[in-house]
């Protein structure tokens, strides 16, 4: 099937609320306008480099989300447009991405990624880290940074039971962080969770935004 009917299908079956992150890393600039002239405008890339030769080259209603590891020294180079960054996995990359943000006078939206899945090599906090970040009074002093949300990855695996219950897990983290940190502030409502082969499962969890790449683009390699 071509990247437009996969997309059209994907989002057929979508619930409302449910977004869509059209994942187009490795892909070419014809690959992503395929999928633009369906009217989708959100997508998002995991290499910086790779982000802002997209970003510059194509259409700029387009929506851009960093969805990967994010290092520091390179927060600059994506904080004049990148729309969210899914991957805030320390307080050290959010004060930074708050520096940027200032110095670009624009605030930028971010997701407090959490480790939940058993590998050992996914990037993420843990609640602990996440409160003591919270809880602190340098925390609350970032002006140019907008926290969303949360996002997490489940382990790779074919058992749906494993993928559920950590799916769940990142669903009960972010209803307590709701609760206890951000009762008043109704944008943070965001859970980044499923990718093409999980998706449903993310969604029945309570996924609010999917990242899918291999399903719409084809595989990578
Ligand atoms: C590549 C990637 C995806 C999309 O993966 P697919 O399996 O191709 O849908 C989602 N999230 C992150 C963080 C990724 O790096």
């Amino acid at each position: 099937m071509s990247i437009k009917e996969n997309l059209r299908k994907i989002k057929a079956q979508l619930p409302e609320a449910v977004k869509l992150v059209a994942v187009s890393k490795t892909k070419p600039n014809e690959d992503i306008m395929q999928a633009y002239e369906t009217g989708h405008t959100v997508f998002g890339e995991n290499k910086v480099q790779e982000l802002v030769a997209k970003y510059e080259a194509l259409p700029k209603d387009i929506e851009w989300h960093m969805i990967g590891h994010l290092q520091r020294n390179k927060v600059k180079f994506i904080a004049p447009f990148v729309y969210l960054v899914h991957g805030v996995d320390s307080f050290k990359l959010l004060k930074e991405l708050n520096k940027e943000g200032k110095k670009q006078d624009r605030i930028i939206n971010c997701l407090l990624q959490f480790h939940i899945a058993e590998e050992e090599t996914k990037f993420g906090l843990d609640m602990q880290e996440a409160r003591e970040m919270l809880d602190s009074q340098e925390y609350k002093e970032l002006t140019h940074i907008n926290t969303m949300g949360v996002m997490g990855m489940a382990t790779f695996t074919d058992n749906e039971q494993v993928v559920s219950r950590e799916f769940h897990h990142l669903k009960a983290i972010f209803d307590e962080l709701k609760s206890q940190y951000f009762s008043s502030k109704g944008d943070f409502k965001e859970i980044s969770m499923g990718m093409s082969g999980d998706y449903p499962l993310a969604i029945k969890e309570g996924s609010t935004m999917i990242r899918v790449g291999s399903s719409i683009f084809g595989g990578r390699n």
